[in-house]
């Protein structure tokens, strides 16, 4: 009953207070020295992962391996490296995608305007005419061909110089993969190729999964009526379970913590996870949503919805969008910049 007095933002303020709290009592190794450690082991293991492809008979352990320190680079690494801006190169060289393009997509569209019709409401991931088997099964596994051609198109229009840097980091990338597997691992120029894409495909369909899961289906608002962030958050975004592999591999704020991610960008992934029971009794008794699901029944969900979810036109905008909801205030979000600005000047006071 409170929470629908008081106005969002003063939510929002009162929920960062509690997290600040929470990070301001965390160590270095919390707030960061974790997941430095995970992707500092995930490149120290190159040359096992090489060595191990190097032997006939351990090449089925060495490409599992290749693929989940692959992955753990590639989509915990580099997401970690969009909201942060460091380590960019990383980004291109191992994820063989524009630094522009996923800062561009990622930070400042899907978080600034997460399940924003038009904005960040996440229909870039929907190809409708791709059957349900299909998109869900098997077309994930272009990813790895697909991404490098759609840095290479996000390139039109940018400096030249930017543009050049960028062809050269993913090319690196790609041609040292394929110079360890040919030179190294004694493989012939086919197998090397195939062995490249089966340990960049691994993860590729959970990749497309998560991507769609936690954000379509759920409220979609309308760009001109927008709530307050803390009711943009907890009704649009999801979280799914925690998962061992995908832990490491995608990062507990693409997976278990993705609503504390949408709330507070800027922390690590540990960070995300230590704050995650703050957040959820703080938005249990203001009884705002916290939305989780099993990630078999959003699979279910989406095979059984794929039309409606995936083919059909935009979604309308959830009635959060409109004036019916008692201490939502729409249009002017110059107070949740001020909010995002507090937050930003306590991280980085802490
Ligand atoms: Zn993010």
């Amino acid at each position: 009953m409170e929470a629908n007095t008081v106005p969002g933002e003063s939510l929002m303020m009162e929920l960062n207070r509690l997290v600040q709290e929470e990070v301001k009592r965390s160590s270095w190794w919390e707030l960061r020295g974790k997941d430095c450690t995970i992707l500092g082991l995930a490149f120290m293991a190159l040359p096992l992962r090489a060595a191990a492809l190097a032997l006939a008979s351990a090449r089925p352990v060495g490409a599992l391996l290749l693929g989940v320190c692959h992955a753990v680079i590639t989509i915990k690494g580099t997401h970690l490296s969009s909201h942060s801006g460091i380590c960019l190169w990383c980004l291109q060289v191992g994820g063989a995608f524009s630094a522009d393009a996923a800062v561009h997509g990622h930070v400042k569209f899907h978080h600034a305007h997460t399940n924003v019709l038009g904005l960040g409401d996440s229909s870039l991931w929907k190809v409708p005419s791709l059957s349900r088997e299909v998109y869900l099964f098997i077309a994930p596994l272009a990813v790895p061909v697909i991404t490098p051609l759609v840095a290479v198109a996000h390139l039109r229009g940018r400096p030249f110089l930017s543009s050049l840097r960028t062809v050269l980091l993913i090319s690196l990338g790609l041609c040292s993969h394929l110079w360890i597997l040919l030179d190294f691992c004694g493989f012939s120029f086919l197998s090397a190729l195939c062995c490249m894409f089966l340990t960049r495909s691994i993860f590729s369909i959970p990749y497309i999964h998560v991507n769609i899961f936690q954000h379509i289906g759920l409220s979609m608002f309308s760009p001109e009526q927008r709530p307050k962030r803390i009711h943009q958050m907890t009704h649009g975004v999801l979280n799914l379970p925690r998962n061992p592999l995908l832990d490491w591999t995608f990062g507990h704020s693409l997976i278990s913590c993705h609503i504390e991610h949408h709330l507070f960008p800027s922390l690590s992934d540990n960070m995300c996870l230590k704050v995650q029971p703050v957040v959820r009794r703080f938005l249990k008794q203001k009884s705002l949503p916290y939305q989780q699901d099993l990630y078999l029944s959003r699979l279910r969900l989406f095979f059984h919805q794929y039309r409606e979810l995936m083919v059909l036109a935009r979604p309308s905008p959830s009635s959060w969008a409109s004036n019916e909801r008692p201490g939502i205030q729409t249009g002017d979000q110059s107070e949740d910049r001020t909010v995002q600005e507090a937050m930003m000047e306590s991280e980085e006071r802490c």
